[in-house]
């Protein structure tokens, strides 16, 4: 790593940290200048393309989930933040399992599983929607899916 104060490429770690988000903080001594300075490292951000249900490809939108998170919690007691960082988490999780393609449904899940654990009703309101499930027997089938994954975990 270059010394940002003199340019000498003699520097030397004295701390490593690791953040909650992934990231790795050191704190570097110049061999040179003896000044000091920190750097991050970080996951690059790929985000990546969308298989849809038709299989069509869409550049990945978290803006879109917010859209539709929105619309499952719209009259529920769930603060604005709470939607935020479900985002930052499903985000999060499609990042580290880094393929440059995901299926929709894979997404629909993640926030699925966010949503269960937070409210009932804006969970199954996002199933419904989302999901796209426009039969009482494709929303009793997803709930059977449901079940049997949190079986699953159990
Ligand atoms: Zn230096």
């Amino acid at each position: 790593m270059e010394c940002i104060y003199c340019g000498s490429f003699e520097t030397r770690v004295i701390d490593t940290r690791h953040d909650p988000r992934g990231n790795v903080r050191r704190r570097r001594a110049c061999q040179d200048c003896q000044r000091r300075f920190s750097t991050i490292e970080r996951p690059l951000l790929t985000a990546p393309q969308v298989i849809k249900r038709d299989s069509r490809r869409e550049k990945f939108s978290r803006e879109k989930i917010i859209a539709g998170l929105r619309i499952a919690c719209a009259h529920r007691p769930i603060p604005p933040e709470e939607i935020k960082h479900i985002v930052e988490r499903v985000e999060y999780k499609i990042q580290k399992l880094g393929t440059p393609e995901i299926e929709s449904r894979v997404i629909g899940d993640l926030v699925v599983e966010e949503l269960q654990e937070l409210d009932k009703v804006a969970y199954l309101r996002y199933a419904i929607v989302y999901l796209e499930l426009d039969s009482l027997e494709k929303i009793n089938e997803e709930l059977r899916r449901l079940r049997l994954q949190a079986f699953n975990r159990e």
